[in-house]
């Protein structure tokens, strides 16, 4: 019990890791990708209006007709960036100053001024995109030196610096941040809420073969230590008589020498188990009929069930004209398993019987016994690793509970099946159903 609690939390320590390490990694990729959206968008909203900043450096800088026009215009260039309603936020702006930083274009700049008389000459910032603030209004801004050559004598030889209202873009721009925010947030709760629900489906058959296999090593491992500590506690008590001869102790030699088959039998059990959950065993498969590997195991069986006033049964009607593709040798060992068992669990003046029958395609070997008969609710676990009813009297009987373990995995690797039922009045029946080769 306190073996499952350990396992169960190292178990929900390892989901919650695989979660936390999942969720990080949503989180990585949600960022990186809002950030990319993000600059792609606000590079995008700037591209334009770098645009209409590079048109209007241009034009002042080759002052077409225009500038002829300006010549005799008292208002100068500023006249074309007028803005239509004083109140409105203007878009476009155009400074001129002389070397001296003194603005020239006040009076062209009419409701303005206020505003943009703030803005001083900083040479350093010459052919260098900039962002200005001022009075709560944000600007993209580019500072030109205009050539003396220049037509418009508005600007010849001054400092221009052309300024674009960019106030409805930062708008846009926080409010697809705050967006992109909560989209990706939703979206990151979303893939952790799947990526949750993927990782208890993925890893559910990954635990469930884990703590089969931790089951099985303990299991295995108490098997082992039984006889371990019986041979052990027989050895040391013998040299506590040095002097004995084997006659003397004839009875703790047989003892430790039954324990030794008995941790013999185990292992090779163990061995048969590991080797087919690992698919390492070799199958020998071979159209053959049912007398090849009925004959082998049901003539020992006679002998013995017969010798213990047992009464054996046979009554096969199939033993040529059925065809089955088969490892003969792993079939044998599935009907010593059941006829072991059958023996083992039948009292005297009981029967055991081996027949067979053809149900569809399948064909059915059906060993029964009027033995002690297995309850429903063992009948569902019998075919489990180390599964005995009765412990304590299985292990004078000399079982491990792998036997009906090995011969499921073996009928399972022939795509057959195996089950038990009732044998009316009394014990039980083992079916082993394998297809049928036409
Ligand atoms: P074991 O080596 O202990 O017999 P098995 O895997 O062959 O292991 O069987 C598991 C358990 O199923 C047995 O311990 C026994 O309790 C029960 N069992 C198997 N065959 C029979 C049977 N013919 N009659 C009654 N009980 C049986």
């Amino acid at each position: 019990m306190k073996i499952k609690t350990k396992q169960n939390k190292i178990t929900r320590r390892q989901q919650l890791k695989l979660f936390i390490s999942v969720m990080g990694t949503f989180a990585i990729l949600f960022f990186t990708l809002g950030i990319i959206i993000f600059n792609l968008f606000q590079s995008s909203t700037y591209r334009s209006i770098d645009k209409d900043i590079k048109e209007q450096v241009t034009s002042i800088r080759k002052q077409p007709q225009m500038s002829n026009q300006l010549r005799h215009t008292p208002q100068g260039p500023d006249n074309r960036n007028k803005q239509p309603e004083p109140h409105a936020p203007f878009q476009a702006s155009i400074l001129v100053f002389n070397n001296d930083g003194k603005l020239l274009n006040k009076s062209s700049l009419g409701n303005r001024y206020s505003v943009l008389k703030n803005i001083k000459l900083n040479k350093k910032n010459l052919n260098k995109k900039q962002t200005i603030t001022i009075k709560k209004m944000n600007f993209r801004a580019l500072l030109i030196k205009v050539s003396s050559k220049n037509n418009n004598p508005m600007y010849a030889g001054h400092y221009v610096l052309i300024m674009q209202n960019i106030d409805t873009q930062i708008q846009s721009t926080s409010n697809f941040k705050r967006i992109l925010i909560i989209t990706f947030f939703i979206f990151w709760i979303v893939a952790l809420i799947l990526a949750y629900v993927l990782t208890r489906i993925s890893m559910f058959p990954i635990i469930k073969s884990w703590k089969q296999q931790s089951e099985f090593v303990n299991d295995a491992a108490h098997e082992l230590r039984t006889p371990l500590t019986i041979i052990q506690g027989k050895l040391e008590y013998m040299l506590t008589k040095p002097n004995n001869t084997i006659i003397d102790e004839a009875e703790s030699i047989s003892v430790s020498l039954d324990e030794v088959n008995r941790l013999n039998s185990l292992t090779n059990n163990l061995l048969i188990l590991a080797r087919s959950d690992q698919a390492t065993t070799k199958m020998n498969v071979e159209l053959t009929t049912p007398e090849f590997f009925l004959k082998d195991p049901i003539m020992p069986f006679k002998e013995i069930i017969n010798s213990q006033s047992k009464v054996f049964q046979t009554n096969i009607h199939h033993k040529n004209d059925v065809h089955l593709n088969v490892d003969r040798d792993k079939i044998k060992q599935v009907l010593i398993i059941l006829l072991d068992n059958a023996t083992k669990y039948t009292h005297e003046n009981g029967t055991i019987k081996i027949y067979d029958h053809i149900e569809g395609s399948k064909y059915q070997i059906i060993v029964s016994d009027t033995g002690i008969g297995i309850s429903d609710n063992d009948k569902k676990k019998i075919f489990g690793r180390f599964y005995r009813v009765d412990k304590s009297r299985n292990r004078n009987s000399g079982g491990h509970g792998l036997g009906l373990a090995i011969a499921q995995q073996i009928i399972n690797t022939h795509h057959g099946k195996i089950f038990v039922r009732d044998n009316l009045p009394t014990g039980s029946e083992f079916v082993v159903e394998l297809p049928i080769k036409h």
